[in-house]
């Protein structure tokens, strides 16, 4: 058997078309456009490269882009001022601050100051929580596009065993939280898990998201299974690798997404989706 691929450049696209589609009803109706400001500090290329993707993205959808490059000196009383005044601009619905930020500041402090109705990235306390009672508000992106792929394959979740490989706050974490809501029955492992080959053996779904590349071991994967691979590994030859095996996992799923290509674009799909709905919930 070889396994059907989930294109997520596809799906991604169909998802910013609909996004462009509500943008261009909203000002048809003389609604002005949603708005997202990304926030910069640093010079971290990677960081750089994101952050051009999500403008990008917000001229395509039609969005107001706003964003600010801050150097790596910036305090943390700086970038919580910035913050206060976004939280106040009500041309902007979402704020985003590019992660990782420099060490004098503390992450956890800049997340919880962005409004909640503002946490596009879906960050903050309040949104996780939510997500975790059931009552999702603002998603996290990453997980909220998983979902959205899994959903294209059409397969049913009820009574189906997903293995998460990784527990991180953006992806592993909140990721359970949705396929648990879903309805499916989850498992999930992490630098500490001694029997990870089992477990994934045993899944109907997996997602792996540990960041090491080829760590799922393809002769893992049970036949029919569905393989979403979050990873995003750069190897030394400049080359984009996942974090499973896929050569030989895709001999045994029955679905599977591919590195670069699958998980990696619906991120920013998702977060204009996500900046879209709290501009829907502000006017
Ligand atoms: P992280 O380093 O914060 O977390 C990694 C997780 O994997 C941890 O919970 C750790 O315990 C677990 N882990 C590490 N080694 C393991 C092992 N041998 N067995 C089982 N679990 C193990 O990473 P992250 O931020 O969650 O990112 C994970 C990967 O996903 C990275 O490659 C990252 O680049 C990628 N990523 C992709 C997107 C996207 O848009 N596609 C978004 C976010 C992250």
């Amino acid at each position: 058997m070889s396994a059907q691929i989930i294109d997520g450049k596809k799906i991604s696209a169909e998802v910013r078309a609909e996004v462009k589609q509500s943008v261009e009803k909203r000002i048809a109706a003389n609604k002005r456009p949603p708005g997202l400001a990304v926030v910069l500090i640093g010079d971290n290329p990677a960081s750089q490269v994101y952050v051009n993707n999500k403008q990008k993205a917000c001229d395509e959808v039609g969005f107001l882009s706003r964003s600010y490059h801050l150097p790596s000196s910036t305090t943390q009383q700086q970038l919580l001022d910035l913050v206060e005044q976004l939280n106040n601009d009500d041309s902007i619905d979402g704020i985003l601050v590019q992660l990782p930020l420099p060490e004098q500041i503390n992450a956890s402090a800049i997340i919880e100051h962005i409004r909640p109705d503002k946490d596009v990235d879906g960050f903050h306390p309040q949104n996780v929580g939510k997500l975790m009672l059931r009552v999702p508000a603002l998603r996290p992106c990453t997980p909220y596009g998983v979902m959205r792929l899994l959903d294209s394959t059409g397969e049913t979740y009820k009574g189906r065993h997903a293995v998460i490989v990784g527990a991180s706050n953006i992806v592993g974490r909140p990721m359970t939280m949705e396929l648990l809501l879903a309805g499916a029955t989850v498992t999930v492992c992490h630098r500490f898990t001694s029997n990870t080959p089992e477990l994934v053996a045993n899944a109907d779904i997996v997602v792996a998201a540990a960041g090491k590349a080829g760590l799922v071991k393809g002769a893992w994967i049970k036949e029919g299974a569905t393989v979403i691979d979050v990873g995003i590994n750069r190897m030394e030859d400049g080359k984009l690798k996942g974090d499973v095996e896929f050569d030989i996992a895709k001999e045994r799923a029955a679905w599977i997404t591919p590195v670069p290509g699958g998980v990696g674009p619906m991120t920013v799909a998702m977060l204009m989706k996500n900046t879209l709905e709290a501009c829907e919930l502000h006017d």
